[in-house]
C-alpha cells in the first residue's frame, strides 16, 4: 500500500485523506448567529463526554470530500456493468419524472380508492401489460421482489393442490441450474426439494424429469431462458411431462429481456410466471432494492393469486350513474393472502408502466432483439480467448469458463476488470460451470462499449499467458485492491478510529 501510494500524484493522494485527516484547529464549515436565548446548565457531568472528536474542515471540504467518495463506487450511470443475471440496463430518466409527479409520489397506500383513481388505473393496466406480455389469464403486482413473487407463486401452486386435495404432492423439482432464491421459495412454501440435472447441451435431462413425475410431484420450477442464457428448446415437453403426471410449472422470469414480444411463457405451458420489474422493466436497483416481483397466472392458479389487485368494475347504478369507483383492489376470491402491507412497491409499478408505454410493442420487440444480439457479438469475439462451456446461440447472456489459462480464474478476470474500469460479471454461478463469467451486456449498451470490454478481456488474457501470478494481485488502480471480503462482513469499520 505504501509503495503504491508514492506512485500517486499528489492531488490524488490528497483526495485520498480522510475527513478526519483534513481537520485543522478552528476551521469550520458552518457559521451560527449569536445566541438570543438564556445559556441553560449543561447536564451532570456523568452524562458527557470529555471531549468529542469531529473533524474541523470547511463545507467546500465536505462537499468535495463526500462528491469523491459516491464516485468511487461502480454504478450503472458510470460504468459498464455486465453483471449476468442482474439485468443492469440504462434506467430512463423519464421513468423518474413520472415516479416523481406530485399526484403519485404523495399517493398513501390506505387512502380511499375514490382519491386514487389515477394510480389504481396504472395498476390495472399494468397488471394488463404484464398478461399480454406472459400470455397469463391474470396478474397481481403485489410481491415486492422476485424472491417474493416466487414464494408467492408457489404458494398458489399449493393452494390448488390442497383444494383438489392433494396435500400429499409435496415434491418441487428445481433444475441445477436454477438462482439460490428458487429452492429457498419452494421449501418456504412447505414443498421438498429435487434437484434436476442439466444435459451436455446445457438443457435440463428429460430422463430425469421423467424420472422424478410421479404422484408426488407438485411442479417444476424452470427459469426460461436458464441461468446458462440457454433457452431450453424442451420447454413445451417438460410442461407436458410434468402436467401429466399432475404437477404445475412455475416460470422464473426474472430476466425476460431476451423474450419480450417473441415468446409468452404461458403459450409454451407455464402456470405460474414471476417476473422482475426492477430487471426487465427499468427500475434502478441493486443493493437489496427498490423492486417488484408481479405474478402472473393461467386461469387454475388465478383465483389464488396474493392481492390485492386492481380490477376494473363496469358497474352501473340505476340512473347510469356509477355505484363505486371504475378502478378499485380487491383481493381475489381464494386469495393465498397479502404478501406485503400495500398492493405493491408502487413506485417500481409506475416505472415499469411508463417504461412499456414509452417503448410500446415494436420497442420490446427492440429490447429483446439487441439484448440477444449483444450477448451474442460478446460470444463470438470472446469465444477464442475464453471457454465456452456451451456452444450455442445464447439469449440475453453467456457464460463463459476462466479456467483456460492458469493464472485467470474467474475472481481474477472479474478483479482485474475494475482496473479497466468495467463492473466485474457475476462469477462462480451457475453452479454447473466451473470458474463461471456470467455475462450479461443488456440491450442499452453501445457496440464501442462491448468493442472497449472485449479490448480489455483480450489483454486481461495475454496479461495472464505473460505471467502466471500477475492477476492473483489485481486491481491495481482501484483505491484499495484485494479485500478480506469476510472480515469485511464480520467486522465492518463503519466509524474513524484515531490510529495507535
Ligand atoms: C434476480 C433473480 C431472482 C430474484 O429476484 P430478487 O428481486 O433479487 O428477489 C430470481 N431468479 C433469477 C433468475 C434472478 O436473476
Amino acid at each position: 500500500m505504501a509503495a503504491r501510494n508514492a506512485t500517486l500524484t499528489a492531488e490524488a493522494h490528497d483526495r485520498r485523506r480522510l475527513l478526519m485527516e483534513r481537520s485543522r484547529p478552528g476551521r469550520t464549515g458552518a457559521s451560527l448567529p449569536a445566541s438570543d436565548v438564556p445559556e441553560q446548565p449543561l447536564p451532570d457531568a456523568s452524562l458527557l463526554r470529555d471531549g468529542l472528536e469531529l473533524p474541523e474542515v470547511t463545507e467546500g471540504e465536505v462537499v468535495r470530500y463526500f462528491t469523491h467518495l459516491s464516485q468511487l463506487n461502480f454504478s450503472v450511470d458510470t460504468h459498464f456493468y455486465p453483471l449476468g443475471s442482474c439485468t443492469m440496463k440504462y434506467n430512463p430518466r423519464f421513468n423518474e419524472a413520472m415516479a416523481a409527479v406530485p399526484g403519485f409520489a404523495s399517493a398513501h397506500p390506505a387512502q380511499p380508492e375514490r382519491q386514487v383513481q389515477g394510480a389504481i388505473e396504472v395498476m390495472y393496466r399494468l397488471q394488463e401489460y404484464l398478461r399480454e406480455i406472459t400470455g397469463m389469464a391474470a396478474a397481481s403486482l403485489a410481491p415486492l421482489a422476485g424472491a417474493q413473487g416466487e414464494l408467492a407463486g408457489v404458494l398458489t401452486i399449493r393452494a390448488a393442490l390442497d383444494e383438489r386435495g392433494e396435500g400429499r404432492r409435496r415434491k418441487m423439482l428445481i433444475p441445477d441450474t436454477a438462482h439460490g432464491t428458487n429452492p429457498a421459495s419452494a421449501a418456504m412454501a412447505g414443498f421438498y426439494v429435487v434437484s434436476i440435472p442439466s444435459n451436455a447441451e446445457g438443457n435440463i435431462d428429460l430422463d430425469a424429469l421423467r424420472k422424478e413425475a410421479d404422484g408426488e410431484l407438485a411442479g417444476i420450477m424452470l427459469t426460461q431462458p436458464s441461468t446458462l442464457g440457454l433457452f431450453d428448446r424442451n420447454a413445451i415437453e417438460m410442461c407436458r411431462i410434468v402436467h401429466e403426471a399432475g404437477g404445475f410449472v412455475y416460470g422464473d422470469g426474472a430476466n425476460m429481456n431476451a423474450l419480450l414480444g417473441r415468446v409468452k411463457l404461458g403459450h409454451l405451458g407455464f402456470d405460474v410466471v414471476h417476473l422482475n420489474l426492477h430487471k426487465t422493466f427499468s427500475t434502478p436497483h441493486g443493493g437489496g432494492g427498490p423492486g417488484a416481483g408481479p405474478i402472473c397466472t393461467n386461469e387454475t392458479l388465478s383465483p389464488f393469486l396474493p392481492g390485492p389487485v386492481a380490477i376494473r368494475r363496469t358497474l352501473r347504478g340505476a340512473q347510469g350513474e356509477r355505484e363505486a369507483p371504475m378502478y378499485g383492489l380487491e383481493l381475489p376470491p381464494k386469495s393465498i393472502g397479502r404478501i406485503g402491507g400495500s398492493a405493491g412497491n408502487f413506485g417500481v409499478l409506475l416505472r415499469a408502466f411508463t417504461y412499456i408505454s414509452l417503448l410500446g410493442g415494436q420497442g420490446m420487440l427492440d429490447i429483446s432483439g439487441n439484448a440477444v444480439l449483444n450477448a451474442n457479438y460478446l460470444l463470438v469475439m470472446l469465444r477464442e480467448l475464453y471457454d465456452l462451456p456451451f456452444d450455442r446461440r445464447v439469449m440475453h447472456e453467456v457464460v463463459f469458463s476462466a479456467k483456460k489459462r492458469p493464472g485467470a480464474n474467474a475472481l481474477n478476470v472479474s478483479k482485474r476488470l475494475l482496473d479497466h474500469g468495467f463492473h466485474a460479471p457475476t462469477m462462480y454461478f451457475p453452479l454447473v460451470v466451473a470458474e463461471a463469467l456470467m455475462i450479461e451486456p443488456t440491450e442499452t449498451e453501445s457496440k464501442e462499449t462491448l468493442d472497449a470490454f472485449i479490448e480489455a478481456l483480450t489483454d486481461i488474457d495475454a496479461e495472464a499467458a505473460r505471467d502466471e501470478t500477475f492477476l492473483a494481485n489485481a486491481p491495481f488502480d482501484t483505491p484499495v485492491s484485494r479485500l478480506d471480503e469476510t472480515a469485511a462482513a464480520r467486522h465492518p469499520q463503519l466509524r474513524w478510529r484515531r490510529e495507535g
